[in-house]
């Protein structure tokens, strides 16, 4: 059964280590699975996230988990050796970046799919397979990593 032999590796693992080492870095939209993994686990220090409301809701599922605002919070702990960054995309490099200086190891999730778009009507549009036509007016795009690289519209 190598399913069942995988996570007794796992486990072996992660019980070898001792205290918890991971900060996330977001923890909205995808970031909640990063999160809600890494605490079963056991492997998660902090959680960071510069919204407050997120931090409140979270707080309340995840004990024994320490939140924060705070970026540089994170980056000046020294428990921490390993930052998983689950951040909108566009801000990836900047944090990938800077945990790289301060010798942090990383991981960046890859950029979430785009799933909607809004047409130039004003239409919240579904994006299919990086396309998106617009039932409303007839626009159409294709869209690669939250831009248009063809307009279809007349
Ligand atoms: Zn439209």
């Amino acid at each position: 059964m190598p399913a069942k032999k995988k996570s007794n590796i796992v486990s072996k693992y992660f019980l070898n280590n001792v205290s918890p080492f991971v900060g996330l870095i977001g923890f909205g939209y995808w970031g909640k699975n990063i999160l809600r993994n890494l605490r079963e686990l056991g492997v998660l220090d902090t959680a960071c996230d510069s919204n407050q409301n997120l931090i409140s809701e979270q707080k309340k599922i995840f004990s024994g988990v320490n939140f924060t605002s705070s970026f540089d919070e994170v980056l000046q702990n020294k428990d921490i050796k390993a930052l998983a960054i689950s951040t909108p995309a566009a801000t990836h490099a900047n944090f990938v970046k800077q945990s790289l200086l301060v010798g942090k190891d990383v991981f960046a999730g890859v950029p979430a799919k785009q799933i909607a778009w809004t047409c130039q009507c004003g239409t919240t549009l579904k994006v299919c397979n990086d396309h998106a036509p617009c039932k409303h007016c007839g626009n159409e795009y294709m869209l690669k990593n939250g831009k248009v690289i063809v307009d279809l519209s007349k």
